[in-house]
């Protein structure tokens, strides 16, 4: 199997920021024995601003802010730390440690794209090297990081076509329902197709994400054919169990597969500001036929932002809601040109299109 696992900085360092030995211990251990078994296996971690935090702190005397700056400075000066724990870890199992620091940016283009997609087919013909991934903080700009590490596992997984996404977390899963005196229920399963729960958007306190971020990941790979599951790092064997096939935390099952140009076009998240908003008509039509419609002008009532032939845009409903995305067949002065009216070119092909 292809799996991409992710941790979060709560679940792999305490209240002070130091390392939580079991923790890291339990995750190399099952990693470890995973690869024995011939899995193919990414890791995402997070941690390193955290561990940047207390190396400043204890080393320089120094206590630093979260400004931008601060944040990029404390990402440099944590991020081999935490390497550091993994490599000699890793190193008494005779496995090497690779770590790929990426950027949004990364993702943007096709070519980008498949220059990443390259490392993981190398990566994954050597057995003895475990990928550690973690997004570049100390040179990503503000406004196009991820989300956080959720966001960019998913699209890693996306992109490796991974058969599970295992998302550790410090709580044991999805949580749902009314508050009552026992508290809310974990929901061992989420169908993609049905019962997408609420859930708030409140953050954990060192990592940037928090369950939203988990459950829209989760949401995005579904659509793309891959099986998320998210349980508490903390819990004995989770990898194995989960694995293995046993009911741990939450599972995500997916709602479809697809192609790979598909998985690129659905995990890529889209030029920032780029959207076109499409009527009531052609909406309904995304829906039902799905991925079986081109998008003509006619059916489009504006856009936003600037895009050129090539780029990847969101399809956005007259209500605001993200109904797809795909690849523009040209920019947004032709596009001006011919909104809402008939017998236009196309302006997104079917074969490049996501509908959500
Ligand atoms: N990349 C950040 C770090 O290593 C964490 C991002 C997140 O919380 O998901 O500290």
């Amino acid at each position: 199997m292809k799996i991409v696992i992710k941790i979060g900085t709560q679940s792999l360092l305490s209240e002070q920021g130091t390392p939580r030995e079991s923790v890291f211990n339990a995750l190399v251990e099952q990693i470890v024995h995973l690869k024995k078994d011939k899995h193919k296996i990414v890791l995402v971690s997070s941690g390193a601003v955290c561990l940047g935090r207390q190396v400043a702190r204890h080393l320089l005397n120094k206590e630093y802010g979260s400004s931008i700056g601060e944040k990029q400075l404390l990402a440099s000066l944590g991020q081999h730390e935490l390497m550091g724990v993994y490599v000699s870890l890793f190193k008494q199992y005779g496995i090497a440690v690779s770590q790929v620091l990426l950027t949004k940016q990364d993702f943007e283009t096709r070519k980008k794209y498949f220059n990443i997609k390259r490392i993981w087919e190398e990566l994954f013909f050597n057995n003895r090297i475990i990928p550690i991934v973690n997004e570049n903080d100390s040179v990503a700009i503000e406004e196009l990081m991820f989300t956080d590490n959720d966001e960019l596992s998913g699209l890693i997984a996306s992109q490796i076509g991974a058969d599970k996404l295992i998302i550790l977390s410090n709580v044991e899963g999805v949580y749902a329902g009314p508050l009552t005196d026992k508290g809310p229920k974990l929901l061992p399963m989420i169908d993609p197709k049905t019962n997408w729960p609420t859930i708030s958007i409140s953050k954990s306190t060192h990592g940037r994400g928090g369950m939203f971020s988990k459950v829209n990941t989760a949401r995005r790979v579904s659509a793309v054919g891959v099986t998320t599951h998210i349980a508490g790092a903390a819990h004995p064997h989770v990898l194995e169990e989960i694995v293995a096939g046993k009911q741990v935390g939450t599972v995500i099952p997916p709602s479809k597969k697809e192609s790979s140009l598909k998985r690129w076009i659905a995990c890529n998240g889209g030029h920032a500001e780029a959207a076109i908003i499409i009527d009531h008509k052609l909406c309904a039509l995304l829906k039902n036929k799905s991925e079986e419609v081109s998008l003509l002008p006619v059916g489009i009532k504006s856009y936003t932002g600037r895009f050129k032939k090539g780029d990847i845009i969101k399809i956005m409903s007259l209500e605001g809601n993200t109904v797809g995305i795909g690849v523009a067949r040209y920019g947004d002065k032709k596009l001006k040109e011919f909104l809402g009216q008939k017998n236009k070119s196309m302006f997104i092909h079917c074969d490049y299109l996501h509908v959500f």
